[in-house]
Order: structure tokens, then sequence, then C-alpha cells
């Protein structure tokens, strides 16, 4: 089989992809800020790093996929002064910082889980290491890359460009940095505009805070990723991913924080997802046209005109490549809805084909294209096409005008599965929207009928109908009024 070719953001080229220990793989991707409700600028990082994962694993790696959850540090912004996002939103509900954490990622979960996005292998918070990161803070301190100002600690980024190059992954050089980077409020601790914080000293209305030999305070948001990935796996990692909205300062940070206090690069392959629109537009991180994942999935939002299935988003994110921006418009979401529905459909046909003594369809070089569309940079729009080029071939076999033996129809059923649930971690919805609006009717016309049946005193008809509907998993509670029903 061909080899897996990933593009490197840090090289800016398309290279084999060669892991460190094979047949260990280590990823490290940036998780969410859990402070809010889950949206759909979530939705594409997580997908985008899950069908890696889950293609890795299919090529037999042994991986271990790490995904955070920042839950201290990230301040409003993502400056290096100001209120933390989460705290913020702790005294606005006016809750314990943890309990907004705890509430959030349990959201996120909950959605990750309906997007059939793959558990992590691990997924360390950002609180859990505030020793981890102290450590480093020192280490960097040792080496002489940070200074101490006022209780809080920076970065020295000049010092570290005189040997390595601050913005060798974003494409950036320190002198536009320098012309570029705005003077903001608090920046006089620092000695340069462009250093970033890699602790700082807690103000007085700033409640988390930890001790440490500089202050008490709490770690900059930067930080998080380079000591946990560090932790996990290794000072040297295979992949590292997130979103491309990371890339500078995040991750530019990162880079020489590790590099410093590793004493080595630590990440080999960078990947970073293209950003989503909405018809059009940026999605704004104010929530104006910043679409909840749930609002997604009940249609109750203003700009959607209709519900859309966890899967049709998935598939909608897929046939876009994650490098690709992607533009979310009801338009494009129906069209995939209905493209999803299609290939369901047909795979849903396959156990029924008619076998014949012979194969005319060449499964051979499907699969390989298939393959090749995969190891291509993942290149899912690709693989999507030749999935449909077979959904045509299943419609000419149902119609007898191609014909299939029956150990290569066990064959195509196999690799289809293979390519459509376990690589692009489709799964078949219960019901799709249009059946699952329909449902309600339909209860509503039958609980009419039993209430009917009631009325003239027919108990065996309405005892059968709440009988019959157990048998398929749905159950009845009677009220003064009618009746109330719910699945299971
Ligand atoms: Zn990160």
């Amino acid at each position: 089989m061909a080899e897996l070719i990933l593009y490197n953001t840090l090289t800016r080229r398309k290279e084999v992809f060669n892991p460190l220990h094979p047949p260990r793989v280590g990823i490290y991707v940036c998780g969410p800020t859990v402070y809010g409700d889950p949206h759909l600028g979530h939705a594409r990082p997580a997908i985008t790093f899950d069908l890696l994962f889950r293609y890795l694993l299919h090529l037999g790696y042994q991986v271990r996929y790490v995904r955070n959850i920042t839950d201290v540090g990230h301040l409003e912004n993502d400056a290096d002064e100001g209120r933390d996002k989460i705290a913020t939103r702790a005294q606005l509900e006016q809750i314990e910082p943890m309990e907004i954490v705890q509430r959030y990622s349990d959201h996120y979960h909950k959605s990750m889980d309906q997007l059939n996005v793959l558990k992590p292998s691990i997924e360390p918070r950002a609180s859990g290491h505030i020793p981890e990161q102290i450590e480093m803070v020192a280490k960097i301190l040792d080496a002489g890359y940070a200074y101490i100002s006022n209780g809080s600690v920076y970065f020295d980024v000049e010092k570290y460009d005189t040997k390595n190059h601050y913005g060798k992954l974003s494409g950036r050089v320190l002198e536009d940095l320098l012309s570029t980077t705005r003077d903001l409020d608090g920046q006089e601790e620092k000695r340069n505009p462009f250093d970033f914080a890699l602790w700082k000293k807690a103000l007085p209305e700033h409640i988390m805070r930890w001790n440490s030999p500089w202050s008490p305070g709490f770690p900059g948001w930067h930080l998080e990723c380079s000591a946990m990935s560090t932790k996990y796996l290794g000072d040297e990692f295979d992949i590292h991913g997130g979103g491309m909205d990371l890339l500078f300062p995040h991750h530019e940070c990162e880079i020489a924080q590790s590099k410093i206090a590793n004493g080595k690069d630590s990440v080999r392959y960078w990947m970073h997802n293209n950003m989503v629109t909405i018809n059009g537009q940026k999605m704004g991180k104010s929530l104006g046209n910043g679409i909840l994942l749930d609002q997604m999935f009940s249609g109750n939002h203003p700009l959607l005109e209709k519900s859309y299935d966890p899967m049709t988003i998935r598939f909608f994110i897929l046939q876009a490549h994650y490098r690709s921006t992607l533009d979310f418009s009801n338009e494009a979401l129906q069209a995939s809805e209905k493209g999803l529905s299609r290939l369901m459909k047909s795979i849903a046909m396959l156990p029924g084909l008619a076998v014949s003594n012979e194969t005319t369809i060449n499964l051979d070089i499907w699969k390989t294209n298939c393959y090749n569309a995969l190891n291509d940079d993942l290149n899912t729009p690709i693989l999507i096409a030749h999935l449909f080029d077979m959904v045509k071939m299943i419609n000419l076999l149902s119609e007898g005008r191609e014909r299939i033996t029956k150990p290569d129809l066990d064959i195509l059923i196999q690799q289809f599965h293979q390519f459509t649930f376990d690589i692009l971690g489709l799964r078949e919805e219960q019901l799709t929207t249009g059946e699952s609006e329909l449902l309600p009717k339909v209860m509503d016309m039958i609980l009419s009928l039993r209430q009917e049946a009631k009325k003239n005193k027919d108990f065996a008809l309405s005892d059968r109908i709440r009988e019959e509907l157990g048998k398929i998993g749905i159950s009845i509670k009677d009220k003064k009024d009618g009746a109330d029903w719910e699945i299971g």
C-alpha cells in the first residue's frame, strides 16, 4: 500500500509520515477552553483529528492521542492581561470556576459523542498539571530565556530569536512583529511587547491561583500544552494538531518554550485544520453568528432553516478537505444530508444484492483509489467521491446491469463499511431528520385513536396498542387527559 503523506505546516510541504517509534504514534491536539456551550468551531478540529486518529488505528499503529482541556490561564482576547475566561463565566453564573469547567466539559463530551468523535487516549486538564508547568518555567529561567518582572515570568523572545526563528511556523519574522504588536495596558512589565507570559502574578480579584516560587498566580495559556505534551508524549513526538487560529501566537510560543525546556524541537509534524465560515462570514467569537452545536441539532437558530443531524454535520465537514475553509449554509447542509442518506441507503442495499458466478466491476482499483485519497493528506472529498462511484455501481448491480460473486460481495461490504464507518466515522442515525419530525405526529395520531378506543370502552384495543408500542420500544404513560410517550 502507498505511504501516508501529510502536509506539515512547519515545512509547508507534504511529507511521508514516518513515526519516531513505530508502531507507536503520539498525537497532541489543542482541545477546548471550557467556558461555554460547544459550537460549530469546536466540531471541525475534533472531527479532523478524529479522522487522523481513526486512520492511523486502521493502518495498525498504536496511537496515543492526547487532547487537552484548557481550564485555567486562557485570558480574554487571548492576551497576557485581563480576566480569565472561565473565572468570568463563573462570576456571571455565580458558581465555582471548577463547576463551570465540569459543566462545559460534560457538554463538550456529549456533543463529541453525538458527532461520533472517539475519546482521546488521555484528556489532561491544565489545572491538574500546575507542578509540571512550574517546573517548565524554572527550566526556562535556568536556561536564561525568561525573566521575572513584578512576580510574573516572561519568555525572552528576542534572545530566543538570536539562535532560533521565532515565527517559523506562522511565517512571521520578529522585525515585523515589532511593528505590528500593539501596546496594551500592563505591558510595561515586559521588556518587549512580543514577549509572552509563562507565569502571571494574580491580581487580588483573580480567584484561580496557585503558589509558585515567583508569586501566587497562574500559568500562561501557552505553557500547558508544552508541559502536558512533554509529560505524556516525551520531549519529541510525532504530530501536533489544532485549528489554524492557534498557529500564532499559541503554537509559535509552544515551539519556543519546548525548544528551550527540552533542548530540541519537540514536534515533527504540525497539522492545522482551516476555519469555519457561516454564510460566507467568519464565525464570530461573540457568538453573533456562532451557531451552537445544540442549535444545529435542534434547528433552533435564526440562520437555520431546519435541524441537522450530528451525522449530517460530520459528513458535511468531511466533504471538504481539512485545509480548505468550510462555509456552513443551509443549501450546502441540505445537499450533504441528501448525499449521506443516499450513501446509507446504498450500504443497506448491499447484503440483499443478487450474486452471480462472475464479477464485472473492478474492486481492486476502487479500493486502491480510496486508499490513495486518504494517503494524500487525508483527502476525504476525493474518498467520498469514490464512495459515490461505488453507489452508482451498487445501483447497476441491483438492476442486474453489473454482476458480482458472493465472495466479492462480502469483500465489498467489508471495505465499504471500513471506509464509511471505521475511518470516516459515520454511523447510521436511528432516524433521519425528516423521519424524526414525522414520529411525533404519528404518535399523536396513534394516541388519539387509543383515547377514542378507551372512550368507547374498547379496553382490549387500547391495551393492545400499548403492548404493541412497548414491543417496538415506545412506552406510554397515561395522564388525566390523554397520554405521554417516550422511546425506551
Ligand atoms: Zn495548545
